[in-house]
């Protein structure tokens, strides 16, 4: 496999040395960015594999990046967060961020959240090779051609909310989906009470799902925000 090449958005020199310092000695390629303006710049001129992208910036909102570069492409997004609401992330991810770091950060984190997106990119890759009706993710599996879900190659008995629920969180694997995103999916609103019944419905899910539900290998919860499908090996 190639290098995959990073491109990280960050205006304070500190971290974003300490970032690059990093990529560069896990072997990834790095470029970067000091603002909003040379953001959208670089991904249009190097169109990097994934970008690291701090929300906090001195010339366009965060936000603002997002939203311009989903407007052409799909490339994976990582906001980087020095504020600690919620709002902010959320707001993030609903326009079409993949994931969040939360500042300060660790070196292991920023790790483990690259290892996360690259699964997601090699699956976004092979589902447009192959168009692939059937999903599989460890012992899962799912149909979408026949609506029918497996568990270790017994069929799942899944309402149609459970079913719809698994469909929708299956085909976003290594990305948050927010409640928000998913209830507007699922029921097409997002009142406070959608988001009641979606934990309802989630516990079902997983009781059915996942052999430990109270810590689940499937489904991640991101208390306050939402939830997120991993890759199982
Ligand atoms: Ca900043």
């Amino acid at each position: 496999m190639n290098k995959l090449q990073i491109l990280v958005v960050e205006d304070d020199q500190p971290v974003r040395n300490l970032i690059s310092v990093t990529l560069k000695a896990n072997s990834y390629k790095y470029i970067t960015a000091k603002n909003g303006q040379e953001a959208i710049m670089q991904v249009s001129s190097c169109n990097p594999d994934i970008v690291l992208l701090d929300l906090g910036l001195p010339d366009i909102d965060g936000v603002e990046v997002i939203k311009t570069i989903r407007s052409w492409s799909n490339m994976p997004i990582i906001v980087i967060s020095a504020r600690s609401e919620d709002s902010d992330k959320i707001e993030a991810l609903d326009n079409g961020a993949d994931d969040y770091l939360t500042k300060p950060f660790s070196v292991d984190e920023l790790l483990a959240r690259l290892r996360v997106t690259i699964r997601r990119l090699a699956i976004i890759q092979s589902n447009n090779e192959n168009g692939k009706s059937v999903f599989t993710n460890g012992k899962l599996e799912i149909d979408y051609a026949a609506g029918c879900a497996y568990l270790d190659g017994k069929e799942l008995h899944l309402t149609p909310i459970e079913y719809k629920l698994l469909c929708l969180m299956s085909q976003n694997t290594g990305k948050v989906l927010t409640h928000t995103f998913i209830t507007q999916n699922i029921w097409g609103s997002a009142r406070e009470s959608d988001v009641a019944s979606l934990r309802v419905f989630m516990a079902t899910l997983r009781k059915k799902i996942e052999s430990l539900p109270d810590s689940p290998q499937y489904i991640q919860t991101h208390i306050g925000i939402g939830y997120r499908m991993m890759k199982v090996e």
